[in-house]
């Protein structure tokens, strides 16, 4: 069944739709000049894993886009919760997106209306299960996440995925499950959905998110790892260290904690500082109602 033609609901501009029925125009600004935003989210056990942070980015997203999101937080976390009720699943992705509407054709889109749309679907593993066991293998991106200032890099700005589709797009094609990009610096940033993670000596190393998004799954494996008394270095790093590094993994919203086993030339083995992450990672996504259980 294509994507579109689903069953379920989806929420849009503060009513429940079909999901078939949640269309935009063909002269939406969103789809001819970017101006778009989303979030992807995931629910376990009914619960949203840290919703108040991905919301709150959301919104954030659009400020530096320069729009307002005409709903607060506490608005969009109640419609992401509603939708998640009416549809019944437990565990599921969510998507809210916001981008400007049709009202006026051209790039200056002062008066068009920001829409808002969440869709949740069941998501259960991003990266084939099979190949995420023995680690993933990625491709070196061809195309590298930009300076600063030549793009919002801090925004989940939908139009900063051409070069991540692209990117994925080739190293698919070339038999990997993904691709890592270098910044324009030439330093390691991140995956195309994904931040990265590598391992030397018991220290775990991840480059600085200062050209690429910051991930909320990136920030609690970090808090984890200290939790469980390891160093983490965040800091730039050169693909050559990779020569060095043991160990390595992916981590995202939709990836959760996904073992790497090649990077271009480069080969890691899963190891016990992976291993020991992705199950920190799955008991903190579990609601605390049911860890108290
Ligand atoms: N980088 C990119 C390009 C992404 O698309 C994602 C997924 N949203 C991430 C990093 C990880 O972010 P998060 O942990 O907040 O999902």
């Amino acid at each position: 069944v294509p994507f579109d033609q689903m069953d379920g609901l989806i929420w849009f501009n503060g009513e429940f739709v079909d999901w078939k029925d949640a269309k935009v125009h063909v002269l939406t600004h969103g789809l001819h000049y970017g101006s778009s935003v989303f979030e992807g989210e995931r629910a376990y056990g009914g619960e949203i894993f840290k919703m108040q942070e991905h919301n709150e980015r959301l919104i954030e997203s659009g400020r530096i886009l320069g729009f307002t999101i005409p709903y607060s937080v506490e608005e969009l976390n109640s419609a992401c919760n509603e939708l998640l009720a009416r549809l019944g699943y437990k565990d599921a992705y969510v998507r809210p997106i916001a981008w400007r509407g049709s009202e006026s054709m051209g790039i200056a889109a002062q008066k068009n209306k920001i829409n808002v749309a969440i869709a949740i679907w069941q998501w259960p593993s991003y990266f084939d299960p099979e190949q995420r066991m023995k680690g993933i293998r990625l491709d070196i991106a061809e195309y590298c996440r930009p300076d600063p200032r030549t793009a919002p890099s801090k925004s989940k700005a939908a139009g900063l995925y051409m070069i991540c589709t692209i990117s994925k797009h080739a190293a698919e094609a070339k038999g990997y499950a993904d691709a890592l990009m270098l910044d324009w610096r030439g330093q390691i940033a991140e995956a195309t959905g994904a931040n990265v993670f590598f391992v030397k000596d018991g220290v775990i190393h991840s480059p600085t998110p200062d050209c690429f998004l910051d991930g909320i799954t990136r920030r609690t494996i970090i808090e984890l790892a200290k939790r469980r008394g390891y160093e983490v270095q965040v800091r730039a790093i050169r693909p050559e260290e990779m020569e060095g590094f043991s160990e390595a993994f992916l981590c995202g919203t939709a990836a959760e904690v996904t073992p790497i086993a090649e990077v271009g030339p480069y080969k890691f083995t899963p190891g016990e500082i992976t291993r020991q992450l992705i199950d920190d990672y799955s008991a903190e996504v579990q609601p605390k109602r049911l860890a108290a259980e």
